[in-house]
This record gives C-alpha cells, sequence and structure tokens, in this order.
C-alpha cells in the first residue's frame, strides 16, 4: 500500500512524508506520529489519492491549518491530506466576488479583500486556519460566520467526483455544516459574496478586532481556541468561571485566566492531560450549572469516551 500510495503522489508531484509528528501541525502543539502526510497541491492529485484510500480503505484526514484539532499523543494510522500553501490560490471576480483554494489562509483572504476594497470579512479576518476549515467548521466570530459571505464550494466526495454545493445546501449553522457530517468530503475551492467599501475603513474595522482578540485571548500559550462549543442561552467561559476553575491544572494542560473558555497547552501538555481536564471541566460545570459543555475541537485518532472523567 505505501509504495503504491508514495508512487501516486509522485505522479502527481505532490510532496509525500512518513512518519509526521503532528504536534508540529497543530496550533495546540500536540499529537503523536502520522503514518503519511501529503501535501496536497492539485484537485486531480486530490482526487487520485481519495480514490486510491476509497479502493484500499486506507483511514485518511484532512487537515488545514490544525487549528481545530487535538490529535492523539498516539499519532494517527493513515494519511493526513493536508491543504496548506500549495493549495492557496486566490481570485477576485465580478461582482465583488471572490474564489479562493481552501487551502488559502482565512487571514490572507481577508487582506486580499481589503486590498480589492471588499468588505464582509473583517469580523472573522483574525480566526486563525484555512478557508476550508473555517467553512467545514462554520468559524464565526463577532456576530458574523462564514455562513454570512459564502456563495458556494466545490468539493470532492470519498470516491474522488467533484461536485458543487450552493450555500443553502451547506447545512450551516453553529460551528456545523454538510463536511462536518461528511468529514470523508473535501472542500476544494469557496466563492464569497462581499460588498464594496473604502479600504482604510475595512483595515481600521480588522484591526480593531484584532485588539480585541489580542486583550481577551491568551494568544501567547498553544491552544485550540474555545475548547467548548456555546451552550444554547450562555457562554462557556462564564460557566467555567463560576466553578472557579479559572488556572485549574492537569500536567501541562491548564484552563486559561485570561480567558476561561480556552484551555492552554502551558508545559508539554498531552492529549491525554487535555481531555482528562476537559471531562473534570465537563462535570463540575454540569454539577454546579445543569449544562451540558461540549468539546470544539475535532478530535484525531481518539475518542473522548476513551479517557475516564473524574
Ligand atoms: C487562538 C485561536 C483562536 C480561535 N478563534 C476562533 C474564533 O473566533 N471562531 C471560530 O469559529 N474558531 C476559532 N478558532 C478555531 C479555528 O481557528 C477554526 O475552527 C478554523 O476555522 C479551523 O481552520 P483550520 O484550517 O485550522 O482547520 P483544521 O483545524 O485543520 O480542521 C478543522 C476541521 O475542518 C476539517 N477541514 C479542514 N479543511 C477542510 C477541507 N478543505 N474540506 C473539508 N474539511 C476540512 C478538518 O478535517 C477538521 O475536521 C480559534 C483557534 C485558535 C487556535
Amino acid at each position: 500500500m505505501e509504495t503504491r500510495l508514495q508512487q501516486l503522489c509522485e505522479a502527481y508531484h505532490m510532496p509525500f512524508f512518513k512518519n509526521v509528528l503532528l504536534g508540529g501541525h497543530t496550533t495546540f502543539q500536540i499529537g503523536g506520529k502520522a503514518d503519511f502526510w501529503i501535501e496536497i497541491n492539485s484537485v486531480e492529485g486530490l482526487s487520485a489519492v481519495l480514490r486510491f484510500c476509497h479502493e484500499t480503505g486506507t483511514p485518511h484526514f484532512v487537515m488545514g491549518k490544525g487549528s481545530n484539532v487535538l490529535a492523539s499523543d498516539e499519532g494517527y494510522r493513515g494519511v493526513i491530506l493536508h491543504l496548506g500553501k500549495e493549495f492557496s490560490g486566490m481570485s477576485v471576480q465580478e461582482n465583488h466576488i471572490l474564489v479562493c483554494q481552501s487551502g488559502a489562509m482565512l487571514s490572507s483572504v481577508a487582506n486580499m479583500a481589503a486590498k480589492h476594497q471588499l468588505s464582509g470579512m473583517e469580523a472573522i479576518s483574525g480566526i486563525p486556519g484555512s478557508v476550508g476549515g473555517a467553512l467545514c467548521m462554520n468559524a464565526g466570530a463577532y456576530q458574523r460566520e462564514m455562513k454570512d459571505i459564502v456563495l458556494s464550494c466545490d468539493y470532492l466526495d470519498a470516491s474522488g467526483n467533484l461536485h458543487t454545493l450552493q450555500r443553502n445546501d451547506l447545512n450551516l449553522s453553529y460551528r456545523h455544516s454538510f463536511f462536518t457530517e461528511h468529514s470523508d468530503c473535501i472542500i476544494c475551492s469557496v466563492k464569497i459574496q462581499l460588498q464594496p467599501d473604502n479600504s482604510g475603513a475595512i483595515r481600521a474595522r480588522m484591526s480593531e478586532y484584532a485588539e480585541c482578540r489580542k486583550s481577551k485571548q491568551p494568544l501567547n500559550y498553544p491552544s485550540a481556541g474555545s475548547t467548548f462549543k456555546r451552550p444554547k442561552g450562555d457562554f462557556a467561559s462564564r460557566l467555567i468561571d463560576l466553578c472557579g476553575l479559572k488556572g485549574f491544572r492537569v500536567g501541562g494542560a491548564q484552563v486559561s485566566e485570561k480567558h476561561a473558555g480556552f484551555v492552554i497547552n502551558i508545559n508539554r501538555a498531552t492529549c491525554e492531560e487535555v481531555l482528562r481536564l476537559c471531562g473534570y471541566v465537563q462535570n463540575k460545570v454540569l454539577e454546579k450549572t445543569g449544562y451540558i459543555l461540549e468539546l470544539e475541537p475535532v478530535l484525531l485518532g481518539i475518542q473522548q469516551e476513551d479517557f475516564l472523567c473524574n
């Protein structure tokens, strides 16, 4: 299997790596080795690899910037398909439409929009990660979400066939999309509808949002952003704070003192430590407030149930 996969990558000029440490590719800086890692650089190459994985039953996982992934200490027994800078083209089209490949950084797309006097991405411009990851998670901040600007996307299904989905068929809701429902489908490109505005005003709004993030979030520590989804009717950070859990630690993982909604990696935390900490927080919040907190980061190579919550 390995030789055939490597030959396929060579045929499509896609870099192929073995035993890649996931901790080096996730913003949490956590995770053991993945068996195989492919730098995707074309739709044709991605389609061929997907077909191969489908026919051989090889497990695979698509990774953008790894900013919402918590990877197992044991790593991943399969192939990581990385959509990054080799897959990050973008262009401005007529009628204030922007088209980008899914590996493009959301911040780069927002910067290009500002340069072309196009407004609509300011509030989400500071969210780390790729456009593909942002659409999959329906990422959002400051009352704006990907849902508000996306027009359509092209994606490959598990057999490597290309399809287009229009906005209304994307099932976008809070941290949810067609792609969280179908994790074997991969977004290739995204069409975004923006509005004309003055570049200076757009950039000023982007700076304001960036300042706001810097003042509220523990950006100097590795994390995956908000660790828990917002429960209906309240905020995870408020509930965690209410339970007196700010600063609570398990090994190298800690509930941030600055923002209780963030679990941070303060000293070479393991995935196990993060999940034990999260289990403890979930239990305490449930006990004290009746709210069920759900994890937001996507777990890779592991399930939370694998750990005892104490
Ligand atoms: C400091 C910090 C702040 C954050 N702030 C916010 C915030 O304000 N709002 C917010 O919503 N999130 C926030 N996040 C979380 C994260 O940045 C977003 O979820 C982001 O959109 C994930 O993009 P990514 O490229 O890193 O995706 P990854 O983490 O690599 O992947 C996330 C999920 O998307 C899937 N995926 C990735 N690319 C594709 C693709 N091309 N096709 C199909 N599926 C794909 C992956 O398989 C995985 O299931 C924050 C994270 C950090 C570290």
